[in-house]
């Protein structure tokens, strides 16, 4: 189901992954993977495990023996991935297509004020949000520097950008 299974290595919790839906035909955004939980923890009805593609139609009987498989799943303590995205949804492996973030996507930024002669650094996604790293500047600046009113638009980002 996703790049990092067929790799045959397990991501480690807290592993950022970018996420598209089941068919893979609409972006989901990037999330953070939580690790394996039992198909008995997912609040979704069983059949919603199998509902993952619309465009296939499935028989009654196809339907039956694919809801008799999912209760084996449940009973027999099978896993799938939990993933909660950055927008806060929680979405299931087995509902869409994910993989892992390779570590040289994360990127430092550092930066400095001028004003309260504060500097710092962030990690951000380099396929994440483009705004995102400035509002993670400005937040970081406000954690440093409580006091200082100098707008973010004037904090200076350094050009180093390091591979962690
Ligand atoms: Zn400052």
């Amino acid at each position: 189901m996703n790049a990092t299974e067929e790799a045959g290595t397990e991501p480690k919790i807290g592993s950022r992954v970018h996420v598209l839906n089941a068919d893979r035909s609409k972006e989901l955004g990037y999330g953070t993977y939580m690790g394996e939980v039992p198909f008995k923890d997912v609040p979704d009805e069983p059949a919603a495990c199998v509902a993952v593609d619309e465009s296939i139609q499935l028989t009654e009987a196809e339907q039956a023996e694919v809801s008799a498989m999912v209760e084996q799943l449940m009973e027999g303590g099978a896993t799938t991935p939990k993933i909660v995205l950055d927008s806060g949804e929680i979405i299931f492996g087995f509902q869409c297509w994910w993989r892992e973030i390779d570590d040289d996507d994360t990127r430092e930024q550092h930066w400095t004020c001028e004003k309260c002669k504060a500097t710092g650094s962030v990690k951000y996604q380099l396929h994440g949000d483009v705004m995102s790293v400035v509002y993670l500047i400005e937040d970081d600046h406000k954690r440093v520097s409580p006091d200082c009113d100098q707008p973010v638009s004037s904090i200076r980002a350094l050009n180093a950008n390091v591979i962690n």
